[in-house]
């Protein structure tokens, strides 16, 4: 068996821990005779694998009993329009546009109320996050709608806007359980878990409890509904069991591993080798201002487009697989979650150093 070092923007590197543990209860967990992926997602076993993770998530997010966790299917995407489903009271919300996934919430809003761009980066490629601290925000905005950290385009909100109390609803798909999160400064939180926690196709919801209503917008889809959700502990139908589980063992992983601190910690230096040798390096340049520089995803180019080709081809042939950058900004991005251990990070430097040499 061999491993690659894996800097796909998702589906991404998991710890390998996990998916040996999850081989090792393939054909039968803990002594059901069967795997996760056969049982009833009504059995006791499923139910305490379920109910395990979420108090995981919860001791690891420090989630206050006001909130509901979720886990639900259709990825990211769906809540697009769940949210707005959900939320739309005045049918008139206010989006931050800085990115691609935002720019598709926003205009799945638009389907279902009045969506207003309150602020964006389209000016300069996403390059960069807007200030926010002074919005225009109307009185009768539902909610102001931000994508935490930009998964194409490299950025973070390092500080959260200023809504102007407003309920803030933040798509954290590529910055989940990165670092410490204040949850009481959202209504909502949801990203899908194939960035940083799981198997693609689960998507997990937190939620204010007064945020979860019954007098939602009259054409939701029942399974849109995150009442409907939150009533059933997330088993009104068949959830996404295996996804969940894997999930779980994430967030086990995580707690062994010291929690959020310890991942931001961890985070913070990886990138700093990274960003520190774009700083300097004559050949790779990073694409993003420095203040607003992702911990997750870093993009970078070389300023030619055949040297970029020739970067990717090379760093696949040597194990750094998945470094082109998304078809919008062109050149390179790695993803470094919380699964990309250092050393894959420092060989990966050590490896554009020598192509800059080689390419002077
Ligand atoms: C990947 C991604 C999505 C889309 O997720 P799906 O599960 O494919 O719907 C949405 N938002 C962000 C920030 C992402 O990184």
């Amino acid at each position: 068996m061999s491993r690659v070092y894996n800097f796909s923007a998702g589906p991404a590197v998991l710890p390998e821990e996990v998916l040996r543990e999850a081989a090792d209860e393939m054909m039968d967990y803990k002594g059901c005779g069967m795997s996760v992926m056969e049982m009833s997602h009504r059995s006791k076993v499923y139910d305490e694998i379920i109910k395990d993770a979420e108090q995981d998530l919860r001791d690891l997010m420090n989630i206050p009993d006001n909130y509901k966790v979720l886990f639900l299917q259709g990825g990211a995407s769906q809540q697009f329009a769940a949210v707005p489903m959900n939320l739309m009271k005045n049918k008139k919300a206010g989006y931050i546009v800085t990115g691609q996934w935002a720019k598709k919430a926003y205009q799945e809003a638009k389907i279902y109320g009045e969506a207003v761009e309150l602020a964006s980066s389209a000016d300069k490629t996403f390059s960069y996050i807007p200030d926010c601290s002074d919005l225009d925000i109307a009185d009768d905005l539902d909610y102001v709608y931000i994508c935490e950290n930009n998964t194409i385009y490299g950025t973070k909100f390092k500080t959260l806007p200023n809504t102007k109390g407003k309920e803030l609803v933040a798509d954290v798909s590529s910055c989940f359980l990165s670092e410490p999160v204040d949850v009481t400064k959202y209504g909502v939180i949801y990203g899908g878990v194939q960035k940083n926690i799981g198997p693609a196709g689960v998507v997990i919801v937190i939620v204010r409890e007064d945020l979860i209503r019954e007098d939602v917008l009259p054409e939701t889809p029942t399974m849109l509904k995150w009442k409907i959700h939150a009533d059933n502990e997330s088993l009104y139908n068949t959830p996404p069991c295996y996804g969940i589980y894997i999930c779980g063992k994430v967030f086990k992983w995580l707690k062994k591993m010291g929690g959020l601190e310890e991942m931001k910690r961890r985070n913070e230096e990886k990138a700093k080798i990274l960003y520190d040798f774009l700083d300097e390096s004559k050949l790779f340049q990073g694409t993003v201002r420095k203040e607003d520089r992702s911990l997750m995803n870093v993009p970078f180019v070389t300023g030619n487009e055949e040297l970029d080709a020739k970067f990717v081809k090379e760093a696949s042939a040597a194990g750094f697989v998945n470094l082109k950058g998304h078809r919008s900004v062109g050149g390179m991005r790695a993803s470094i979650y919380n699964a990309m251990p250092k050393e894959g990070v420092e060989k990966l430097v050590a490896f554009m150093k020598k192509f800059e040499e080689e390419n002077a």
